[in-house]
């Protein structure tokens, strides 16, 4: 086993992604990004939220619902604080949180533009046998894996392919099915018995 480099790489997305919808004075569908800025309206004791996305054109808003009539006695403090300072970490794990968008959203275009952190797990042995690599993705990017190794190992994905029937590369748990699915946390890479960059491991 101590031939193994073992690492993670946590990918995250370095674009938000848009809904697409129909703009009121363009008159037709646009994207819209994320203002950064919330919106709060609150009534007695209740509060909606909102995140503020605006037309990339004519700046037109559409307001991305967060709380909808939400008590607020049983809101973390923390979180309605965040909200009325516009929090810009807090609208940014918002703006990133592509499912929640798709549930308000029809048409959401996706980014495939991503940072890469890699980390070595255990210590870099001298002569290594094999790469393990573990996706670690917060955020879903919406990049194909097989696009992902490409651009990380400096592999053609012709290369990847051949691998991949050698057996030489392996992806766990779902197979090869997931070379061209988008990354998913929790997928693990395994590259044996060829050359490994160290560049693989660490940044
Ligand atoms: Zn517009």
């Amino acid at each position: 086993m101590s031939d193994i480099l073992w690492a993670r790489w946590t990918i995250v997305p370095t674009a938000a992604p848009e809904p697409q919808l129909h703009c009121r004075h363009c008159g037709t569908v646009r994207n819209f990004a994320s203002s950064g800025k919330f919106r709060l309206n609150s009534n007695g004791k209740k509060l909606d939220a909102w995140l503020i996305y605006k037309c990339v054109v004519c700046s037109d808003t559409w307001n991305r619902p967060l709380l909808e009539r939400h008590p607020v006695g049983v809101l973390d403090p923390a979180f309605l604080d965040a909200l009325q300072r516009n929090d810009l970490d807090l609208a940014d794990r918002i703006a990133f949180d592509v499912a929640g968008l798709r549930r308000r959203a029809q048409r959401v275009e996706e980014f495939g533009g991503v940072r890469v952190t890699k980390t070595a797990l255990a210590p870099l042995p001298a002569n290594p046998g094999a790469i393990v690599i573990e996706l670690s993705v917060p955020a879903a990017p919406g990049l194909r894996l097989d696009r992902l190794l490409a651009q990380e190992t400096g592999f053609a994905r012709s290369r990847i392919r051949a691998l991949l029937k050698e057996g030489a590369l392996r992806v766990e748990p779902e197979g090869v099915r997931a070379m061209r699915k988008p990354v998913r946390d929790g997928t693990r890479v395994v590259i044996s018995g060829v050359w490994i960059d160290r560049s693989c491991i660490a940044d």
